[in-house]
């Protein structure tokens, strides 16, 4: 595969007229990080760009991460490591995976990254100091990114989204993962605009901990997180869904992806069914990418 290049000069915010239908001083609109990139998630871009600076201040040659088969994080990861010239491994989750050969693994094969295959034990022992040792003695001391680009450099680079957010925007709605998105953008923004963020799994508001021990104690403050529409599950799809998604991409001319934007986009239609918002509000939802899944 050809150099990454990356098209931060797509990146725009299209409005999505009627989306708020029947409550129509509600302005809804999406901010396109979909289309930094074909195969890279746009926020998974963010989240590594302060990780690959600091692997090359520290001398790195090697960036080491963590994903399932299906992992949008490896393959950004891979793209990014290509990028900055660094070579990159992929330990990923299931010894299974290895027959898979998902379009993922294969685009991170073809992208350079060199793949190991974990059993399910030794995945869960990813962020357990004495593996990660055993790992960098064994890889010759790469620069480790935790699953999900989730560590510091994750949380600051994401925050980096914020700028392109204008300030008339009182709600900003983001679907959720590791939570490493909406803490960079809760930190970043301002206060007087509420983050919400969007858990397609069940149970996801075991992350409010996470969240919580993460953002800057000043921005604590006018944020949510919703695990009412997983469908399921992660990775889940219903009919109903399917449907959505279908008028969706009708209506608008661009995709959503099944795993994370379209359960927000449907949660937040919901929301405004609920009438939850103001009647004046102004939502911007992230297309925070994720297509190659579909
Ligand atoms: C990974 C991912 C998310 C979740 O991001 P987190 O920072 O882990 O919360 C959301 N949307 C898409 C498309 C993703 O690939």
């Amino acid at each position: 595969m050809d150099t990454i290049r990356l098209a931060e000069d797509q990146v725009r915010i299209q409005t999505l007229p009627g989306f708020a239908e029947g409550y129509n001083n509600i302005a809804v609109a999406m901010l396109r990080l979909d289309l930094l990139h074909p195969i890279i998630s746009g926020n998974k871009w963010y989240k590594l760009k302060y990780n690959i600076s600091r692997a090359i201040a520290e001398g790195k040659d090697t960036i080491l991460s963590f994903g399932g088969a299906y992992s949008n994080h490896l393959i950004a990861t891979a793209a990014a490591a290509q990028q900055a010239g660094l070579r990159s491994i992929g330990m990923v989750r299931g010894l299974h995976a290895q027959e898979e050969r998902t379009t993922v693994l294969q685009q991170c094969a073809a992208m350079g990254m060199t793949l190991h295959f974990l059993s399910r034990e030794d995945y869960n022992r990813k962020n357990e100091p004495l593996f990660l040792q055993e790992l960098a003695n064994r890889f010759h001391q790469p620069f480790i990114i935790p699953e999900g680009g989730a560590n510091e450099e994750g949380r600051l680079g994401a925050g980096t989204i914020a700028q392109l957010i204008p300030e008339d925007y009182t709600h900003v709605c983001l679907s959720v993962g590791t939570a490493t998105t909406l803490i960079g953008i809760r930190n970043s923004l301002p206060l007087s605009q509420r983050v919400m963020g969007f858990a397609p799994m069940k149970g996801g508001t075991y992350l409010n901990e996470h969240i919580k021990d993460h953002l800057f104690p000043e921005k604590n403050a006018n944020w949510t997180l919703t695990d009412w529409y997983h469908f399921g599950g992660f990775g889940k799809v219903t009919s109903r869904l399917y449907e959505f998604m279908g008028i969706f991409h009708a209506d608008y001319g661009f995709p959503l992806d099944k795993v994370y934007t379209a359960k927000m986009m449907f949660g937040i239609k919901d929301l405004i069914q609920e009438d939850i918002f103001d009647r004046d509000a102004k939502i911007l939802c992230i297309h925070t990418g994720g297509l190659t899944g579909n």
